[in-house]
């Protein structure tokens, strides 16, 4: 597997089909390898344990395809949201935004899709992992409106011009296209609605 770079220091490992295996992003700074997610594929293993330097994961969310090399990945250290710190029984818990030195900024995301999802934004690119997916119930793709609405600020508190989700289609997405998209949505609730029918993309 090939590392796809976006910049000098910025760069992701693609997802894969079978085994599901998500985006991999990574992040080189003076002293230290960010990587944000393992993904679960032996291919996606040996591409991180590949890249030589000290490396610290950051989880994105507790699904397998995000975390499943974890024990496989040599790290220093490990950064995931509560829940997924308990999942994975150890790492250190991220509860609120973690301002790094090396630059790099690591937050809670709220989200639909999982429980205590956490972003990483360094410089123009902030990964997202699987936050800005929507839930299926009974069939029908959807948003929790005020789940939506604590997600939409956080984005807008980000500096980065754009966004990277896993598995998306495309994987950099601008900060303004999403972010609108996100608020015209928000915009067509109504009063006491929990959920909003969205599409799936
Ligand atoms: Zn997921």
């Amino acid at each position: 597997m090939e590392w796809e770079w976006l910049t000098g220091q910025v760069a992701r490992l693609p997802a894969a089909e079978a085994p599901l295996s998500a985006d991999v992003g990574l992040v080189q700074t003076d002293g230290m390898l960010w990587i944000y997610d393992v993904g679960a594929s032996p291919a996606a293993a040996d591409a991180i344990n590949g890249l030589p330097g000290k490396k610290t994961v950051v989880l994105s969310h507790f699904h397998p395809d995000h975390m499943g090399n974890l024990e496989q990945v040599d790290c220093e250290a490990f950064y995931g949201g509560v829940f997924t710190c308990k999942k994975a029984g150890g790492g250190t818990a991220v509860s609120r935004e973690l301002f790094l030195p090396e630059g790099v900024h690591l937050f809670p995301l709220p989200s639909v899709h999982a429980k205590g999802c956490i972003g990483m934004e360094y410089g123009e690119y902030a990964f997202l992992g699987d936050a800005l997916y929507p839930a299926v119930k009974a069939g029908q793709a959807v948003y929790n409106v005020s789940l939506l609405a604590q997600q939409l600020q956080v984005l807008k508190g980000l500096r980065a011009e754009w966004f990277l989700v896993s598995h998306g289609k495309p994987f950099a997405q601008s900060r303004d296209a999403v972010i609108s998209r996100l608020e015209k949505l928000y915009a067509q609730r109504v009063p006491g609605q929990t959920y909003l029918p969205a599409e799936l993309n």
